[in-house]
């Protein structure tokens, strides 16, 4: 099994985090804006207008943010290279599931930590077969992309993280 490579890669992305999440003004962001609604400061080139200075403009919450990936993976594999900006119609579409990738590489990159730990033969057999559901041959579909968070599978993963929380000794200091 070939594991995505867990790198945003901007270039090949349609600037995803920068129109699909909602946030609040706070101290991570220096104004609010609805999901799905473009950031004043992106670029029409996709590309962050202050991205130089995005903490001293009260913008540290993007600079904190990591897709890990998620989306250029769903631009470029699951909306065929296609952005928002082509269609409306594709707008919501590619949020949503961006938002929902974005929990599958999280997943993944929390397994791909697990799997340097010592663990025993049975629990690396259920992290590998953990791995294999959340990064599928063939891989994922938009509709079941969209079904991931109803399905046992996010659970499936918080459960045996857990469980390694108690079977897995901390090395002495
Ligand atoms: S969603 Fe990821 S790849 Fe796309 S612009 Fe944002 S950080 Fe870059």
């Amino acid at each position: 099994m070939t594991l995505p490579e867990m790198r945003a890669d901007c270039g090949q992305c349609a600037a995803l985090c920068c129109v699909g999440p909602a946030f609040d003004r706070s101290s991570r962001f220096a104004l609010s804006k609805a999901n799905g609604t473009p950031c004043p400061n992106l670029g029409p080139d996709d590309a962050c207008t202050i991205h130089a200075h995005l903490e001293a403009r009260g913008f540290g919450g993007c600079v904190q943010f990591d897709c890990l990936g998620a989306g250029q993976h769903v631009v470029q594999n699951l909306f065929d290279g296609k952005s928002w900006r082509d269609d409306p119609a594709l707008a919501p579409r590619m949020f949503e599931t961006f938002r929902v990738m974005r929990q599958i590489f999280e997943a993944l990159q929390l397994l791909q930590v697990a799997a340097d730990l010592p663990l025993s033969a049975s629990q690396r057999q259920e992290l590998e077969q953990l791995q294999g559901r959340l990064w599928p041959d063939p891989a994922w579909s938009e509709v079941q992309v969209n079904a991931y968070e109803k399905s046992d599978l996010p659970e499936a993963v918080t459960a045996f993280l857990r469980s390694l929380r108690d079977s897995v000794q901390r090395p002495a200091d």
